[in-house]
C-alpha cells in the first residue's frame, strides 16, 4: 500500500467486507474478466448496502484516492479495478424483487445478466441484456444494453423504469423519468459518470419457449452478405449475431472445419417456437449448415456456460455499419485468413426494430438509426504481439468503415477522447456535460468512458 491509510474508522462504519493486499482473497477479488490487467487496489470494499457506498466514496475523497466501480467486472477498457485506489465492489448486492402483477422488477446491481434472466424466466418474464450471461447488469445497462431482444423490446435502457443511485455528494437518489429526469436520462447510455447505481427497476415482458441457438454456416462472401440481408428482413422477434471467425474445436462440428473461417451465428426468435422455426428457414437454406443447434428453448439457454477461470487477452474495435455486401464480405474473409491469431472475429449484429423506434434524444445512447453494430477483435498472447494484433484490428475496421463514426460505449476500450466523442453526438455530449457538472463537478467518477469537464 503506497499511502498509510487509516482503515479503523472505515472498518467500523462499513457492513460489507474490506479486503487489502495480503488478504487471502485479494488476488481473486481484484481479477476482472479480461486478462492483461494486473492492477492492485489499495483496498476493495465489497459493499453490503448503499450506506457502505457512501462511506467508500467519502473515504476515497478524503484520501484523494482513485475510485473504481465494479459490478460484473467485464469492462472492455479494464476500468473495474484501480492501481492504488479504492475499488467499490458491488457483486454482493443480489436482491431481486419481481412484481408479477405489474410486470416489473427491482434488481440489485451485483446480479449478472444470467442471474436476472434465470430468475425472471421461472415466472415466464424477461428483460433483455446482452449475449453473455456473466456480464453484470450494472455496466451493460448504463451503456445501453444490446442483446437478443433489441429488435423486439429495444435496449436494456428502453425497459428501465427507475433506478437508485448514490451520487458524489453522498446522497442516495431514487430517480425516474419524473424525479430528476436529467439524471435518469444521463444514466441511460452515459455509463458510470454520474454516480453508483445500487438497483434498477425494469419493465418486464411475457416470454415462454423461444426458438434459438447456434447455426454454423460456411463463410463465403455470398453467404455472409445474404445472411445480413435476411437478418434485416426478419421480423422484430428475431435478433441475430453473426460471428465470422475460425471454427473452434467444438465436439459437434466435424474436425475438418476446426480452425477454418466459418460463420457462427447465434439467433433468437422471441416468440412462438413454431413460427420461429419457419422464420429461420431462409437462414438454414443459405447452405448446408456445418452445425445446426437451433431448437425450441427457454431464453436463458442461449447463454454459454460461465467460466470464471476464462480471462482472454483481446484487442478490439467497435463501430456501426450500414450494410455488408459481397465485396465487403470478401475483404473480411481475406483479412481473417491473413491473421494467425488464435482467435480473431468480425461480429455483425443487425439492429433496428424497437431500438430504432425510440427518439435519438430520448436517452444518452443516441445511435438509434445505426443499422449494424460491428466488433472486430483479436486475441493476443502477450505484450510482444499486442500491437501487431491491434494494428490488424484497426486496419480491418478502417477498411470496413462506411462513414458512420459512432461507437457504443459498452464495447469501447480506453481509446482516448475522440472515441468518447464518437459515442455521443454533439447535442448529447453537451447535455451529458451539463449533468456531469451538476452531479459530479469534481469528476470523482472518472474511471470510465469519461465525460470530462475540461
Ligand atoms: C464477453 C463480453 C460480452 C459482452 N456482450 C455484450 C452484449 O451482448 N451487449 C452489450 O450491450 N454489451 C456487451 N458487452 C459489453 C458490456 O456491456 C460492458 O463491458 C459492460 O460495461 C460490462 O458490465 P459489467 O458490470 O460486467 O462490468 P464492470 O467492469 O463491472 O463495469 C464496467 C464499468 O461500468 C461502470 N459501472 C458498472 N456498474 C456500475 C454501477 N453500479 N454504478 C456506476 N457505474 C457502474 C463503471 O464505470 C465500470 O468501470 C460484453 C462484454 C464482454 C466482456
Amino acid at each position: 500500500m503506497k499511502k498509510n491509510l487509516d482503515l479503523q474508522k472505515l472498518k467500523l462504519a462499513v457492513k460489507g467486507k474490506i479486503i487489502v493486499p495480503g488478504d487471502q482473497d485479494y488476488d481473486q477479488v481484484r481479477t476482472i474478466f479480461y486478462g492483461g490487467v494486473d492492477k492492485k487496489p489499495a483496498l476493495i470494499i465489497r459493499v453490503a448496502n448503499s450506506s457502505d457506498i457512501i462511506e467508500a466514496i467519502s473515504f476515497a475523497k478524503t484520501n484523494a484516492l482513485e475510485l473504481a466501480v465494479r459490478s460484473g467486472g467485464h469492462s472492455v477498457a479494464g476500468y473495474s479495478t484501480t492501481e492504488g485506489g479504492v475499488l467499490i465492489d458491488l457483486r454482493d448486492l443480489k436482491k431481486i424483487e419481481i412484481d408479477e402483477k405489474n410486470k416489473s422488477a427491482w434488481v440489485e446491481i451485483g446480479l449478472t445478466a444470467r442471474e436476472v434472466t434465470e430468475a425472471l424466466d421461472k415466472k415466464n418474464l424477461v428483460v433483455g441484456f446482452g449475449d453473455t450471461g456473466s456480464v453484470g447488469i450494472g455496466g451493460i445497462t448504463l451503456g445501453g444494453g444490446i442483446g437478443f431482444l433489441v429488435r423486439k423490446y429495444g435496449l436494456a435502457i428502453d425497459n428501465l423504469l427507475a433506478a437508485q443511485i448514490v451520487t458524489a455528494d453522498g446522497k442516495v437518489r431514487d430517480i425516474d423519468a419524473e424525479t430528476e429526469p436529467d439524471l435518469f436520462w444521463a444514466i441511460r447510455g452515459g455509463g458510470g459518470n454520474f454516480g453508483i447505481v445500487t438497483k434498477f427497476k425494469f419493465k418486464l415482458h411475457d416470454i415462454d419457449q423461444v426458438y434459438g441457438g447456434m447455426l454454423i454456416l460456411p463463410a463465403t462472401p455470398e453467404i455472409i452478405s445474404r445472411f445480413m440481408t435476411e437478418a434485416e428482413k426478419a421480423p422484430d422477434e428475431l435478433s441475430t449475431i453473426a460471428n465470422i471467425m475460425p471454427c473452434p474445436a467444438l465436439p459437434f462440428v466435424p474436425e475438418k472445419y476446426h480452425g477454418q473461417i466459418i460463420l457462427m451465428s447465434l439467433m433468437m426468435y422471441s416468440g412462438d417456437p413454431k413460427t420461429g422455426e419457419k422464420i429461420i428457414i431462409p437462414f438454414r437454406k443459405l447452405d448446408k449448415p456445418i452445425a445446426d443447434m437451433l431448437k425450441p428453448m427457454r431464453y436463458p439457454e442461449i447463454f454459454f456456460p460461465d467460466d470464471s477461470s476464462y480471462h482472454p487477452l483481446a484487442v478490439s474495435q467497435t463501430m456501426f455499419m450500414k450494410s455488408v455486401d459481397k465485396s465487403l464480405a470478401e475483404i473480411i474473409l481475406e483479412r481473417l485468413n491473413a491473421s494467425d491469431a488464435s482467435m480473431r472475429v468480425v461480429q455483425l449484429r443487425h439492429l433496428g426494430g424497437a431500438m430504432a423506434r425510440v427518439a435519438d434524444e430520448a436517452t444518452a445512447f443516441a445511435h438509434r438509426q445505426s443499422k449494424i453494430m460491428t466488433n472486430v477483435a483479436s486475441f493476443y498472447t502477450g505484450p510482444e504481439d499486442k500491437q501487431k494484433r491491434q494494428d490488424w484490428v484497426n486496419h480491418l475496421a478502417k477498411k470496413m468503415n462506411q462513414g458512420d463514426d459512432g461507437a457504443y460505449i459498452g464495447f469501447l476500450g480506453s481509446e482516448g477522447q475522440s472515441r468518447i466523442n464518437d459515442a455521443y453526438p454533439e447535442k448529447t455530449f453537451k447535455r451529458l456535460k451539463q449533468i456531469k457538472k451538476q452531479y459530479d463537478p469534481e469528476n470523482i467518477f472518472r474511471l470510465n468512458l469519461n465525460i470530462s469537464l475540461n
